[in-house]
């Protein structure tokens, strides 16, 4: 009886498994056709100075909208394109297309865009910033871009090297989801990071934990040591941002200052936020 019961289980867990597999392969093929379909978007999330409130920049967000599920969140479909390669056009099309938009922006706020483990394992990433950087014309300088963890364990002679050629350009890097690695310490020993990013799970107990604050103090203290600064990621409330400002943390990106939006609609947003705090002349905001 319990063994029937057990292989009646095993039997339904493999059909889950299946289908589970069979959609997942569906959403691969569907992702495959998403580029030139023109499914897929960028969506811009502001990073303010914490001290002063200015915009430092924008991170860029991948977006899918499928045709018939609607939008499917980064942390579902950017695993598949890693899984089967997709990644790496995907990729490029989202350091291209954050470059040209970045590059056509009245002011020069940097533009910061996320890369994956695959793109360092099989592009000659240099080499293709560095083109897309002279074929849209942004300074380097304007672009940041941010890795994990992942990407430094999987080969970290390999990933210093690389980093070291694209920091050459005058492209600066950022330690994205800092504190969840199991080495995070070492990593910033070892690397010349421009920022650290420090992971929203500290940010959304700061308030409830005090071990969450304590650590939070201690990454502030150590990027001030360090001489790298500090954005604190997932800010959702005005009382985590005024901790934030009383701490000395440098960067700020959340929910509070501004939700992912397409460029368009946050630039109309700042515009208009700007000639109420008469922050530009009114001329100048308007023409
Ligand atoms: P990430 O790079 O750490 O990006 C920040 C994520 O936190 C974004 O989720 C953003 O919408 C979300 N977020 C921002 N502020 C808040 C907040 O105040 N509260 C909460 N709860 N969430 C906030 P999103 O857009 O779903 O992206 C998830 C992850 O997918 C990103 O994490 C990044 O690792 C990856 N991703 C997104 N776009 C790309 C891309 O173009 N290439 C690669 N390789 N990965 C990407
Ligand atoms: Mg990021
Ligand atoms: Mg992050
Ligand atoms: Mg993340």
């Amino acid at each position: 009886r319990a063994k029937a019961n057990i292989t009646q289980n095993v039997c339904f867990y493999e059909q889950a498994m299946d289908e589970a597999v069979r959609a997942n392969r569906t959403l691969a093929n569907d992702l495959r056709d998403a580029v030139e379909n023109g499914q897929l978007d960028l969506h811009y999330q502001v990073q303010t100075s914490v001290p002063t409130g200015d915009i430092r920049g924008y991170e860029a967000l991948l977006r899918w909208k499928h045709p018939t599920r609607g939008n499917i969140p980064p942390a579902e479909f950017i695993p598949l394109a890693e899984e089967n390669g997709l990644i790496l056009p995907l990729g490029e099309w989202v350091l291209r297309t954050a470059c040209s938009k970045a590059a056509s922006w009245d002011h020069p706020y940097k533009v910061a865009v996320n890369l994956s483990p695959v793109q360092f394992a099989h592009t000659d990433l240099p080499k293709l910033i560095h083109e897309i950087l002279l074929d849209t014309g942004l300074k380097p300088s304007r672009l940041e871009l941010e890795i994990t963890e992942t990407t430094i364990i999987a080969d970290k002679i390999r990933t210093f090297n690389i980093l070291r050629r694209i920091k050459a350009l005058g492209v600066t890097i950022a330690i994205d989801d800092f504190g969840t690695g199991y080495s995070s310490l070492e990593t910033l020993r070892a690397f010349p990071f421009d920022k650290i990013k420090l992971d929203r799970s500290f940010m959304s107990e700061v308030e409830t934990s005090p071990q969450a604050k304590a650590i939070i103090r201690a990454v502030l203290a150590l990027g001030q040591s360090l001489h790298i600064p500090v954005l604190a990621e997932g800010v959702e409330t005005h009382s985590q941002l005024s901790i934030l400002r009383a701490e000395g943390c440098n960067e700020a990106q959340g929910f509070l200052l501004g939700r992912p939006a397409p460029f368009g609609e946050i630039f109309a947003l700042t515009q208009r936020e700007e000639v109420a705090s008469a922050k530009v002349p009114v001329r100048q905001a308007v023409a």
